[in-house]
């Protein structure tokens, strides 16, 4: 029986917490590749550490809680979670994309997995209707961000999910942009949930990690399966930083929130703005299904510069905000997707999906809002040509 019954709480005490044996109210870093067994056949439920780690175990633990799965595993980076869980798949099958998922994930599934005869469709996915016309026989999955990077798409998950259900396939969502804190995509239906925690989780831009959270047993035991024999697990330190991150989600997530719906507002009616892509203006794509299944729109905003205003002179007058890969650490960065993130994604098909070269992506961090403001008044006043 826990004794919270709040996300904010269970950040903090969720998962297994603290060490019976000192007291210590942190999880020690079991910083051990091995462990002394008792007599042949006879160990303590530890063999050796890319097989089962305590400090690993009480994030996999936590993770699981979070986002209300049956089982959770740490990899070494958003990446080696999302081969994992790649991994499940076969010769022959088929894994419907929407069309915005993060470059990375395009990319292993285009120059990996098709390799290994494991194929993939790109869909617009927020057109349910049309989208269930596409699941051929040797369609397995279907993978899926919302808000997907870089426009901020949102996906109906619930839709997803029975979509899924109704075909016997998987669903797989990326909710590295929300986190638990903002959407549980497995209370919505949804199989798999995957995270880049380099983001949001851990927040504070000081580490590589990954997560997959499972619905069903069957599911666990198959990834369980797949992390000990592939390996790309996550250190004991790392898994340690990342339980630590994690405690103070709530607060950060709600300081980000307030600073990015300020942002965009900000964006909307500066006129060196042509578009603003946020979910949680009321004018965006799928505001209303995005209320629906989220707390609110998240901290990721991306934007459109009118064609007076240059994004080299734009980046380089930046001086709070800085221009980086990456996001969801409490600073504030900007980057240019169609040559930074999304780069991996061929020219044809990021025009088509609306990676334009004049987008830019703001991850909005937890500085003072008057700040942020501030920084990007004064460097669209000097990236004007005149
Ligand atoms: N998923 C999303 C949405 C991402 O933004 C990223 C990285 O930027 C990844 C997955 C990959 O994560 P990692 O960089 O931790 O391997």
């Amino acid at each position: 029986m826990l004794n919270y019954q709040k996300i904010e709480s269970a950040l903090i005490h969720g998962g297994i917490n603290g060490d019976e044996r000192t007291g210590a109210v942190n999880v020690p870093i079991y910083q051990t590749s091995t462990y002394a067994q008792d007599s042949l056949g006879h160990h303590r439920g530890y063999e050796y550490s890319r097989t089962g780690n305590p400090t690993r175990e009480a994030l996999e633990a936590l993770i699981a809680e979070l986002e209300g799965g049956k089982a959770g595993f740490a990899f070494a980076s958003g990446m080696a979670a999302t081969t994992a869980v790649l991994s499940l798949f076969h010769t022959g099958d088929k894994i419907i994309i929407s069309s915005n998922v993060y470059g990375g994930t395009f990319r292993v599934l285009d120059k990996v997995f098709k390799n290994f005869g494991i194929t993939y469709g790109i869909e617009d996915t927020t057109d349910l209707a049309s989208l269930d016309g596409k699941i051929t026989p040797e369609v397995k999955a279907i993978f899926v961000e919302s808000p997907a990077n870089p426009l901020m798409t949102i996906t109906d998950l619930r839709g997803i999910a029975e979509l899924a259900r109704k075909h016997k396939i998987y669903s797989i969502v990326d909710n590295t942009f929300m986190t638990p804190y903002l959407q549980r995509p497995i209370e919505l239906g949804i199989d798999i949930v995957l995270h880049s925690a380099t983001k949001y989780l851990g927040g504070h831009s000081d580490l590589i990690a990954g997560l997959a959270v499972v619905k069903s047993e069957e599911l666990a035991k198959r990834l369980a399966f797949i992390q000990n024999a592939t390996g790309g697990i996550l250190q004991p330190f790392d898994s340690f930083l990342l339980i630590r991150g994690i405690k103070t989600l709530s607060v950060r997530m709600d300081r980000h929130v307030e600073n990015a719906v300020a942002a965009a507002h900000f964006l909307q009616q500066h006129e060196a703005v042509k578009q603003v892509y946020y979910p949680g203006l009321p004018e965006s794509q799928g505001y209303g299904i995005n209320k629906k299944q989220a707390k609110n729109g998240g901290a990721m905003i991306s934007f459109e510069l009118n064609p007076e205003y240059k994004k080299e002179k734009l980046f380089s007058s930046l001086k709070l905000i800085s221009l980086a890969e990456s996001l969801g650490g409490v600073e504030s960065l900007v980057c240019h997707p169609a040559s930074m993130t999304h780069a991996s994604i061929p020219y044809e098909i990021r025009q088509k999906v609306g990676i334009t070269d004049g987008l830019i992506r703001l991850s909005v961090g937890i500085e003072h809002r008057d700040d942020l403001l501030r920084d990007l008044d004064a460097a669209f006043a000097a990236s004007k040509e005149v």
